[in-house]
């Protein structure tokens, strides 16, 4: 039995950058397992359609084999699943984020921190069971998350009205976007935050010592639950996922794999990257599939650091492909795939939409190689292997296409 198991080093690849010579993270890093890899296919893959917001949902749908234009529904059902919040066909769920707002006057409103200056769990929680009491009416429910990420679900909400992402708006003025077509019920609602915030005790002390104050929520990434067809009827297997970001277990949860914990995976370079190893090769035993996914490229890549980002593809490459590349060799059989779900380029500090790099190998391939390869934008590119539709790599890789 032929088992499949698919890596996700989150927004690793990248543009050219010239502080390394014109060489991307890619090309700098050492990563000889995901060039072994990449010695017997590498390609480029679409993972974001035409028109459509460059994300990891949007991604991560396309590169299990949804195709996004038919199934994304947003971000904040997928959230919505993995919190264990199940929702009913009206019910529209939205993203909420704790966002820092500099109120300057009711002309300028500059978003500040899209995290509020990455406030802790402990305090986003205390906030957020205020705002229970005070936003919470026939319709609307709101859910603790972690840290700035929470959820606010709405039966009958505004569905197809544009949100923004705040990440995207870093330093710009958001009072035209909070005030316009007043009385629009998003930007109410946000706007009915300010009051209790303005003086809730978890911002006076963080004020206090000097720090961002989640004086607003931000409604942004909202739809219904989306109908996924299960992947075992998709492509006849059991699977599961591994991930410590909410949209990928929701989008496992949609698609009927299971979403396997890993206790300390965190999404940053503190990760419990050996559990998540671990986790792999041993559910691996039981299940066909396996999709496991590292966030900790993508941080790098918001937060602009070219030697965090490097470093975290060393890591992804050292701590999670190396040990899955011999783990696996106690499988009879086995396929491997290795991708960058999309870009987050340095240069940029969010996602872009352009082909990114993937690589796969089955047993004999890996075992027969002897060519050199490289895991880098520049081969694949090189490689004229190009998938237009990112949903159709999956049932490539599994030999169904
Ligand atoms: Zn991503």
């Amino acid at each position: 039995m032929t088992k499949y198991i698919v890596l996700i080093g989150d927004g690793m690849a990248d543009y050219p950058i010239p502080v390394l010579g014109g060489k991307t993270p890619l090309e700098v890093a050492k990563t000889p397992h995901m060039d072994r890899i990449a010695s017997c296919r590498i390609g480029l893959v679409k993972t974001i359609p035409e028109g459509m917001e460059p994300g990891s949902d949007v991604a991560n749908l396309a590169l299990l084999g949804y195709d996004p234009a038919i199934y994304h529904t947003g971000r904040g059902p997928l959230e919505a699943a993995s919190m264990g919040v199940p929702l009913n066909a009206d019910q529209v769920a939205f993203r909420m984020n704790l966002v820092t707002l500099s109120r300057i006057s009711e002309n300028r409103i500059i978003m500040v921190s899209h995290s509020a200056g990455e406030i802790t769990t402990q305090e986003g929680s205390a906030i957020v069971a205020d705002l229970k009491k005070d936003l919470e009416r026939p319709g609307i429910r709101i859910y603790p998350g972690v840290a700035y990420r929470h959820l606010l679900v709405w039966e009958n909400g505004p569905e197809n009205v544009p949100t923004i992402a705040p990440h995207d708006v870093l330093d710009q003025n958001m009072a035209p976007y909070l005030f316009e077509n007043d009385p629009a019920p998003i930007q109410a609602l946000i706007r009915s935050s300010w009051p209790l915030l303005e003086k809730h005790p978890v911002n006076i002390k963080r004020k206090q010592r000097g720090l961002e104050q989640a004086n607003s929520i931000w409604l942004w990434g909202q739809g219904k639950a989306p109908q996924l067809p299960s992947f075992s009827r998709k492509f006849g297997l059991t699977g599961g996922v591994i991930s410590a970001v909410d949209l990928l277990k929701g989008i496992g949860v949609y698609a009927g794999l299971q979403a396997l914990a890993v206790e300390g995976a965190t999404g940053y370079l503190n990760s419990n990257f050996k559990g998540k190893v671990e986790a792999a090769l041993g559910h691996l035993r039981e299940l066909d599939f396996i999709f496991l996914h590292v966030e900790a490229p993508d941080e790098a890549g918001h937060r602009g650091d070219i030697a965090e980002k490097i470093e975290a593809v060393e890591v992804f490459d050292a701590r999670i492909v190396g040990p899955i590349l011999e783990g696996l060799q106690s499988f009879d059989d086995f396929r491997v795939m290795v991708a960058s779900d999309h870009l987050t380029p340095i240069s940029r500090k969010t996602h872009t939409a352009d082909p990114t790099t993937f690589a796969w190998a089955s047993k004999d391939e890996l075992n027969g190689s002897s060519t050199a390869g490289s895991f880098t934008e520049n081969a694949a590119r090189q490689s004229n292997l190009f998938f237009e539709k990112g949903h159709d790599l999956m049932p490539s890789f599994l030999g169904m296409a």
